[in-house]
């Protein structure tokens, strides 16, 4: 039997070679050669005034959550329907989460449901690029500057991709990028802070460095570094960077890969959806996606599970997320409920994602298709008929 996995992290070919040649420049801490050339890559390609290299998404959140001074009590509004690094990063600051429910077409926050939900205490909104599809940015920016919040995309999805004529993670206070092995660049673990206000700038290249003033004198600035605020281990080995430049130099090829991967699942599917069996993926007009992920929207949840089993028979992993982080163990133990969040608790009993991998092969994919094309066109059973 086919097997199909849901993931592979996929190369270039250059990683190795570039490994090497960072370990032989002598310096394999972090801010070395290869960090440099990911920061000046990232910087020109997106226009962004200042890009860190740092661990993981998650450290990224982090780092902003410390820049933007969060206290006990403050809040911060996201989606629930994301991945928990959203607003952990956040809660480990004091800060306490304020969900918004999703649209249903671009499974991102609501814009219109955001402003009902800021008080007093609220400092952030924290939009989630789900799949690498933007959020309304020009509405949420709006609401940011009318009520004085910053906002930091979680853009761990988005790399590379767009709204209007602006790369995401470009476009709020902060942006937020992912290198994880599953997304669309990858370096194993990584991440990168992308800073669009100068005046966050010094205080970043603190706090990352241990809140030590140890980048102004790596640039010969200051004769002694010192300490000088909180901070922690934010950057990365150059190692690791080095991995990272190689898929970077390369963006362009990986996404016209995954565009293609992609339009072939939508050309596959596009009938089942016109049979009015399943939803597929909606990128409004000014999205430019980076096809992180193919996702279908199945009838409910017993038919999604039902589709899981039959994929996974035929050797085809498929996997749905996420949880609603409102209705998870943590969000109830923080007073949250299920009922809270109608779209978002719907979506996530009906999506359901398809294997993406850049080397994955047509012949691959029309297997997919036509394993859920038979399976929804009744040509299997339904694990409820094969236990009576
Ligand atoms: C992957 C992901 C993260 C976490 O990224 P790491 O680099 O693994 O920390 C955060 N938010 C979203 C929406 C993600 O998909």
């Amino acid at each position: 039997m086919k097997k199909i996995p849901f993931n592979k992290p996929s190369f270039t070919g250059l990683e190795l070679e570039y490994i090497k040649s960072s370990v032989l420049s002598g310096k394999i801490s972090g801010d070395g050669l290869y960090t440099k050339k990911c920061h000046d890559l990232m910087e020109r390609v997106f226009g962004a005034k200042k890009v860190l290299l740092t661990t993981s998404c998650t450290h990224s959140l982090e780092l902003a959550s410390i820049l933007i001074d969060l206290k006990e009590g403050d809040e911060v509004i996201a989606p629930s329907y994301t991945f928990v690094s959203t607003v952990n990063s956040f809660m480990l600051r004091g800060a306490k989460p304020v969900f918004v429910d999703i649209r249903l077409d671009t499974k991102n926050i609501d814009e219109s449901l955001i402003e009902e939900k800021i008080t007093s205490k609220t400092k952030a909104i924290v939009p989630v690029h789900y799949a690498g599809v933007s959020c309304n940015m020009d509405k949420i920016n709006d609401i940011a500057k009318k009520h004085n919040l910053y906002v930091v995309e979680d853009a761990a999805q988005g790399v590379n991709a767009m709204y209007k004529n602006n790369f995401l993670g470009t476009i709020g206070t902060f942006g937020c990028y992912s290198f994880h092995e599953t997304k669309n660049f990858i370096c194993g673990e990584g991440g990168a802070l992308v800073i669009n206000d100068e005046r966050f700038i010094e205080r970043a290249e603190i706090v990352r460095e241990k809140g030590t003033n140890r980048s102004k004198f790596f640039r010969g600035e200051i004769d002694k570094y010192t300490w000088v605020d909180i901070g922690s281990s934010y950057l990365p080995s150059d190692v690791l960077a080095a991995f990272l430049y190689a898929q970077l130099e390369n963006m362009d090829k990986i996404n016209s890969i995954r565009k293609n991967i992609f339009d072939r699942y939508y050309k596959g599917l596009h009938d089942l959806e016109k049979e009015g069996k399943i939803q597929l993926p909606v990128i409004p007009h000014d999205c430019v996606s980076n096809y992180h992920m193919f996702y279908i929207m199945l009838e409910n949840e017993i038919q999604r599970n039902d589709l899981i089993n039959h994929l996974k028979q035929q050797g085809i992993t498929s996997v749905f997320h996420y949880v609603p982080l409102h209705s998870s163990p943590m969000g109830l133990q923080l007073g949250f409920k299920e009922g809270d969040l109608p779209v978002t608790e719907n979506i996530s009993r009906r999506l359901l994602r398809l294997p993406f991998y850049n080397d994955m092969t047509e012949e691959e994919q029309d297997y997919v298709i036509d394993s859920i094309g038979s399976f929804l066109r009744g040509k299997v059973l339904l694990s409820k008929e094969l236990a009576s």
